[in-house]
């Protein structure tokens, strides 16, 4: 890496924070965790979520995510908005696992206190939380810059989790609903590409209310092999599954299901957001050949689109994504590149 270029946020939590060699080092001195609690812990830093035995067979599987306001979300926000993004967001991270929500605690940092605007974040997150039985089980608060941080707590079976490690070779690879349309109403919002008001209304609340998929998540235990939810952005998040699972994979870029709201827009730009955009909250995830009519009956149980946008190929040497367009001819290599990238919050 060029010594002038800034860290990445993966590279700084793989340089910094995560310590994989302490962690298996099981009575060393060196190791921060006895080997007593070593035993409890199944998963650590890497995915979705972490997971710790929970001592009756299932783990508990834990996450945390942080919005920061002109960062994760817009200034003039509505707050019901927000306190149901907050929440979905965390409840994405246990939908990427299969877990089932068990409950949550919420910090808050406030530039001032004002009644009218806690009482609406806080309907607009507890809306949320009823809907999924999850409760708030503490915190913290302070004043400060506006920043919501929640952690999540949920329960799964540890050997039917959805680990981003657990692809193979010849899986499927699906994509829940539609994605796209939240980098699509952020470009409007920024004036990126021209939006009409009637196209913003039906894409906007993809951007601030995403629907966490947790049922989808929770019925995909013993069906799919590996999951994880489109935050940064469909590719870059599917690297992720590639990555800790060693397989490389095809994607046939103009099956990625798009709303009707994008697909009418121009090819180039469909294929930005729905392979690039972030904040769809989607589930990417693979699964044998063999399951595909048990993952369409899923779909079709939960009124969800299902789509197979792929499948997992051999390692070669490198990582590799093939993207392929709709007559199966690879996309020339600098236009392959560009789709790439994912965002990152460093860079
Ligand atoms: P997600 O998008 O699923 O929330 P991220 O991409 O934010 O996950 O993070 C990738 C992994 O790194 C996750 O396992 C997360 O728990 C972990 N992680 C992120 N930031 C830190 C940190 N500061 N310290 C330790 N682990 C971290
Ligand atoms: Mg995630």
């Amino acid at each position: 890496m060029n010594k002038s270029e800034p860290l990445g946020e993966f590279d700084l939590i793989r340089k910094f924070f995560d310590r994989p060699n302490l962690h298996r080092q099981t009575g060393s001195v060196l190791s921060p965790i006895s080997p007593k609690h070593q035993d409890l812990l199944q998963l650590g830093i890497g995915d979705d979520c972490a997971l710790l035995d929970a001592g009756d067979g299932s783990s508990w599987a834990i996450s945390s995510d942080m919005l920061v306001e002109g960062r994760h979300f817009l200034p003039n926000v509505h707050p019901a908005d927000l306190g149901h993004k907050s929440l979905a967001v965390n409840l994405s991270d246990l939908a990427a696992m299969g877990a089932t929500p068990v409950g949550f605690t919420l910090s808050l940092a406030l530039p001032s206190a004002q009644d009218e605007w806690l009482a609406e974040f806080s309907t607009g997150l507890f809306t949320l939380a009823d809907a999924h039985h999850c409760q708030l089980i503490g915190g913290d608060t302070t004043a400060g810059p506006l920043t919501i941080s929640i952690t999540i707590f949920g329960k799964v079976n540890p050997q039917l989790a959805l680990k981003r490690s657990n692809a193979q070779v010849g899986d499927d690879i699906w994509v829940s609903h539609v994605v796209g349309d939240a980098r699509l109403a952020l470009g409007g919002y920024r004036h990126e590409w021209p939006m009409s008001s009637a196209e913003m209304q039906m894409v906007a609340p993809r951007m601030h209310t995403p629907t966490p998929r947790v049922a989808l998540g929770e019925k995909l235990l013993g069906i799919a092999h590996a999951a994880i939810d489109v935050s940064d952005g469909l590719l870059g998040d599917l690297r992720h599954i590639l990555q800790r699972s060693h397989v490389n994979a095809e994607i046939w870029i103009d099956a990625v299901p798009a709303s009707a709201t994008l697909k009418e827009k121009s090819l180039e730009l469909r294929r930005l957001c729905t392979l690039c955009g972030g904040d769809d909250y989607e589930l990417c995830f693979t699964a044998p050949v063999s399951k595909r009519d048990a993952i369409m009956a899923i779909g079709a149980d939960l009124g969800l689109q299902v789509t197979r946008i792929g499948r997992t190929l051999e390692r070669s040497a490198e990582l590799e994504i093939q993207l392929l367009d709709a007559d199966s001819r690879r996309l020339p290599e600098n236009l392959e590149q560009q789709y790439l990238k994912s965002f990152d919050h460093f860079k």
